[in-house]
């Protein structure tokens, strides 16, 4: 018989199915089905349009037939079969929508990713098998033929008997070495597994016979072996389904099948899109995020389907990193399962689907937000963070999406508010949004300045995350109102308290400037104040850098050694005031003291560390 030579890309590819060491070798099932389906698919459509030909449903149908004495696995399946021509053009190259170029090593390292994602089609048959068969009987044709290859060197296709349309595959599958078990694709167990995984949705039954066991009739110990013939693939797909079909519970259970988590979804996302780009998706956002959802091993993604072949289980494309969270599947027809000669155009259609979904969980979390508060506040305690750190993320790009969708607790209402619902709420002439940042709430909500402007009536929003007043300078502004800390000297508003301060601050400027010269760099001004109520002593500070983010920062790892700039703050009412000044006419080493020891009083009252406990305490023993 004439051995026919495979055209050099095939080999090549060949080659590299061949000597794979892709580590999904299962795939090449996905791959045989597929093909399975689609020829089907085609002789399904010429019945529908050719009165000719009698076709019943269950005439359409895969099978897979597995022989454990001979190491073969056939899959089988009623599709349009191949004339003699197409085995050889078909099977002799590969495909023509599949098409590949590998011209260097390099690419064909960056292959192994391509076989995985979209498959190499037939070819990768080879990455388990030594010998394939292929027998097919064409629509149309009296004869049959059968295509015989072990690889390297050529196929030879000869007549064969095949009673009934379509083709079948016979696997000859590699020996067993140390690194792989080929010998597993015979179990039931593992080709279910498979099918589940991978084409739990194509459109046709695909069959396969199960040896079960039973006990033998009129006996009490004795089993005997039968077969049964079981359907392996749901078919339809649960996001191919009608909503009105489906209940919570029905979503819940694949949610729970899937394992995107042990808890019940907080909701889902049922969408349907037609248009330039189609596709179907159904999207979860949990309850609580999984154990590592906010580590580094945290890998996002959604299921990607191309006409209800999974082609990618997590494909990161489809989600910005803030809903990294979301789970679910996205199926496309416009996807083709083959390596794509324009990769380029597959990641633009994925941008594009991609951006169709971001825009939809943002509206439906906008409508949680607005018409389930309690389900929405539920929601951002678990995954707030996400948000937020997608406003701070890539230079503040995203922050005029996600905006609307963050909380801050709010002193007066004493719960998560909106910024939207702050600015709606602000005093007539208020210029800013008023925060203040600090570890708790407690202790935020008892902080002397924070009483001035609350017994003023104005609203402050307690930054009591770590991110919070990074996410807040990040923004800058909402609603064309600009954040201020109220630690910051300059509020928009005139205080009363403010202009007692000044007069001080006219009389007494010389102790002020006394005192800066004692404390040399730690400060960039001492000043009296009214602010501090029963505080001694506080810190302002001037410019970017607040002393929440001076904490912060030195907290990280690479921090490095940032400094607020601090206005040391005295208290004009307080009786250590006094004693200052009184210190100052008549004690210079006594002032001195005061002093020092009113900087790390403020130290203290901040909750920043004292630059020297020791001495801090000698300081206490002299003055007492
Ligand atoms: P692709 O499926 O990406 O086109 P393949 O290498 O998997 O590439 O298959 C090449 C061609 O062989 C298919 O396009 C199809 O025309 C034909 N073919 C493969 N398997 C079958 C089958 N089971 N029945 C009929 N034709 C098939």
């Amino acid at each position: 018989m004439e051995k026919r030579e495979f055209q050099t890309e095939s080999k090549r590819i060949l080659d590299l199915m061949i000597n794979s060491i892709y580590t999904n070798k299962e795939i090449f099932l996905r791959e045989l089905i597929s093909n399975a389906s689609d020829a089907i698919d085609k002789i399904y459509y010429k019945a529908l349009v050719d009165e000719n030909l009698n076709f019943n449903k269950s005439d359409y149908y895969i099978e897979i037939l597995v022989d454990e004495k001979e190491k073969t696995l056939l899959i089988k399946d009623t599709g349009i079969g191949m004339t003699e021509e197409e085995l050889d053009s078909n099977l002799g190259v590969i495909a023509k929508s599949g098409s590949l170029d590998f011209k260097s090593s390099n690419e064909i390292e960056d292959g192994y990713d391509i076989i995985g994602q979209f498959g190499v089609g037939f070819y990768s048959a080879f990455m388990v098998a030594d010998k394939i068969e292929v027998k097919s009987h064409a629509l149309g044709e009296e004869k049959a033929y059968k295509w015989t290859s072990t690889g390297e060197d050529g196929y030879t296709i000869e007549e064969t008997e095949k009673e009934t349309l379509g083709t079948e595959i016979k696997i000859y599958l590699k020996e067993d070495t140390e690194d792989f078990k080929y010998s597993d694709f015979l179990k039931e167990y593992t080709l279910r597994e498979i099918v589940k995984k991978y084409s739990d949705y194509i459109r046709y039954p695909i069959k396969m016979e199960l040896t079960k066991s039973r006990l033998k009739e009129g006996s009490e110990d004795e089993y005997e072996d039968y077969k049964e013939e079981v359907v392996l693939n749901s078919m339809v797909p649960l996001w191919r389904k009608n909503k009105n079909d489906l209940s919570d519970e029905d979503y819940n259970q694949f949610y729970k099948d899937k394992r995107f988590g042990f808890d019940n979804p907080l909701k889902h996302i049922h969408m349907k899109v037609d248009g330039l780009l189609s596709f179907n998706s159904l999207l979860y956002i949990p309850s609580a995020p999984p154990y590592d959802f906010y580590t580094k091993e945290y890998e996002k993604g959604l299921e990607l389907y191309s006409s209800g072949v999974l082609i990618m289980e997590k494909c990161s494309e489809l989600l910005p990193d803030y809903f990294g969270f979301v789970k679910g599947v996205v199926d496309s027809e416009d996807l083709s399962l083959n390596i794509s000669r324009e990769m380029l155009q597959q990641s633009r259609q994925l941008t594009l689907i991609g951006n169709n979904i971001e825009k939809k969980i943002r509206e439906e979390l906008k409508d949680m937000l607005e018409k389930d508060r309690d389900k929405y506040e539920e929601f951002f305690d678990s995954f707030g963070g996400s948000l937020k750190f997608g406003i701070y993320d890539k230079f503040g790009k995203d922050k005029d999406k996600l905006k609307d969708l963050i909380l801050f607790y709010s002193s007066r209402e004493k719960k998560m508010v909106s910024l939207k619902e702050y600015i709606d709420n602000m005093k007539e002439g208020q210029e800013f949004i008023y925060y203040v940042a600090g570890d708790n709430l407690d202790r935020v909500d008892k902080m002397p300045q924070v009483e001035l402007l609350k017994e003023k009536g104005y609203e402050i929003l307690y930054l009591v995350d770590q991110l919070d007043e990074f996410v807040v300078k990040m923004m800058y502004d909402y609603d064309e109102k600009q954040f201020r800390s109220i630690i910051n000297d300059d509020l928009g508003i005139e205080i009363e308290e403010d202009k007692e301060a000044e007069k001080v601050m006219e009389n007494s400027g010389d102790l002020f400037k006394a005192m800066e010269e004692i404390l040399g760099d730690k400060v960039v001004k001492v000043k009296p104040s009214k602010r501090l109520k029963n505080n001694p002593v506080g810190f302002a500070t001037e410019g970017e850098v607040s002393v929440e983010m001076e904490k912060l920062l030195n907290a990280m790892p690479e921090g490095g050694n940032v400094k607020a700039n601090k206005v040391l703050e005295i208290n004009m009412d307080h009786k250590l005031f006094k004693k200052l000044e009184s210190s100052y006419e008549e004690d210079k080493d006594l002032f001195k003291l005061i002093a020092n020891l009113l900087y790390d009083q403020a130290n203290l009252i901040e909750g920043l560390p004292l630059e020297d406990p020791v001495e801090f305490t000698n300081n206490i023993w002299k003055l007492l």
